[in-house]
């Protein structure tokens, strides 16, 4: 039975005077965001700052496309296989429409490389999965799956794939309802009766819209609008090594604590690291040397085989205190902390009057280090919301992704003040 939602985290009905919507930044969020939008008759302007789209953490040369088990089912991993399988068939429909993206299902193998995998890989022998989906197998089907002898079990993602995130956003943002400006910054929202302005660091107008996305990555909370979102920037780099006839036999990604692309073109993508508190990185040897440790420790035989090896892209991925991103409306912080203030003493819900929200404005973000999988279902959820045309299964994961639900977490803590 599904639960009811309560009333912060209920949405109004939405009535729009024009399908028309700006989304800041251009990297897979603002892509998926615009082209899910123009897919349903909106003209969208996507703002980005850089010359090109995917330059910050999209601009990976290669990433994963893979879901996230937990040992039971749980709605984090109802989650990411929605999250997977939605992504895997709009590549499939982009390219179906002549759009090149380079990528490849070449199926995923997830290594049980320590106790937390070997447990999680035992669990998952208990439930009831399609093998379309997932296998579960023993080191010498590993090696046969890989084509590379691999001393451990693994969970094997046949449909699992690897992409180039900027061939992925390239091609969404290349929709006829859809116009990208380049190398512009949106750095303040001012609403001026119904209409969000868009003001860039000469307090110039930009854009102006009724409907705004925000998407614009690590600087998620740089505006007055949002900076009440919790965030954790974490900097991530990845490497490049050039391929030998023996890691040329690598047929899948393999995922162990980071990941390794098959060849692409001659090359392997590996990594990634992750590193707090890094606001600008720069591509560096002691990360490169990380990445090249961390591959040895498990597979020193694809790692002593790589040929040539240098540095490949570093970024800081913007992820969340639960690990969810953030996909809905942004609320209106000051209505959320006087309406709900008395949360802790555990009254019904429906004593509590419907949420309000800050009119027009939407955010995708806090994708983490999942959100090549995640960008495309979220931006599809929320496109449905603003549309009033969200699915019933949705609910539930755009209530767990609610930008809101910190503020309410914290309400529902508060110590009663003392007598
Ligand atoms: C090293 C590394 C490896 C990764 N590997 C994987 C993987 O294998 N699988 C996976 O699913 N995910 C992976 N991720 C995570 C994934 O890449 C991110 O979750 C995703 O790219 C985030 O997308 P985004 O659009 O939110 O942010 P970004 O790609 O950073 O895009 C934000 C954009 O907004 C623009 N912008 C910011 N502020 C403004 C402004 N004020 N005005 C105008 N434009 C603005 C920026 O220039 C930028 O282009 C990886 C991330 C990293 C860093």
């Amino acid at each position: 039975m599904s639960k009811k939602t309560p009333p912060w985290f209920k949405y109004p009905s939405y009535h729009w005077k024009k399908q028309q919507a700006v989304v800041i930044g251009g990297g897979i969020a603002g892509c998926q965001m615009a082209w899910h939008l123009c897919e349903k008759g909106w003209q969208v302007t996507l703002i980005e700052r850089h010359k090109a789209l995917a330059i910050e953490a999209s601009g990976n040369k290669a990433g994963v496309i893979s879901p996230k088990m937990t040992a039971l089912p749980s709605i984090g991993e109802d989650f990411y296989r929605h999250a997977f399988e939605y992504t895997l068939s709009l590549i499939k429909k982009l390219e179906d429409r002549g759009e090149n993206i380079e990528w490849q299902a070449s199926g995923v193998l997830q290594l049980t490389h320590n106790d937390r995998e070997e447990k999680r890989w035992h669990a998952l022998q208990n439930r009831n999965l399609t093998t379309d989906f997932i296998q579960l197998l023993d080191e010498q089907k590993t090696s046969e799956v890989a084509g590379i002898c691999l001393p451990y079990k693994s969970s094997y993602f046949p449909k699992g794939a690897w992409v180039n995130p900027s061939s992925l956003t390239n091609s969404l943002a290349n929709h006829p309802n859809c116009t990208v400006s380049f190398q512009t910054d949106a750095l303040e929202l001012v609403q001026n009766e119904s209409i969000w302005q868009l003001l860039n660091h000469k307090n110039q107008l930009v854009a102006k819209s009724e409907v705004v996305i925000i998407a614009n990555g690590k600087d998620l909370m740089s505006f007055q609008q949002s900076n009440f979102l919790p965030g954790l920037a974490v900097a991530g780099q990845t490497s490049i090594a050039t391929a030998s006839a023996t890691t040329k036999k690598l047929k899948t990604v393999i995922g162990h604590e980071g990941y390794l692309t098959p060849s692409i073109n001659g090359q392997h993508v590996f990594g990634a690291t992750f590193e707090r508190n890094i606001d600008d990185p720069t591509l560096n040897a002691h990360a490169d040397k990380l990445n090249f440790t961390n591959l040895h420790s498990y597979l020193p035989n694809i790692a002593n085989a790589f040929l040539h090896r240098k540095s490949g892209h570093t970024a800081v991925r913007m992820t969340t205190p639960d690990r969810f991103p953030y996909v809905g409306a942004l609320p209106n912080k000051a209505f959320y902390n006087k309406t709900y203030h008395d949360l802790h003493q555990g009254k019904q819900y429906k004593q509590y009057p419907k949420a309000e929200y800050q009119t027009g404005l939407f955010v995708l973000g806090g994708l983490g280090s999942r959100g090549l999988t995640t960008s495309g279902y979220c931006a599809n959820i929320l496109t449905n919301l603003i549309n009033n045309m969200l699915e019933k299964n949705q609910k539930s994961h755009l209530e767990n992704c609610h930008p809101a639900r910190f503020i309410i977490n914290k309400l529902k803590r508060k110590q009663p003040p003392k007598q």
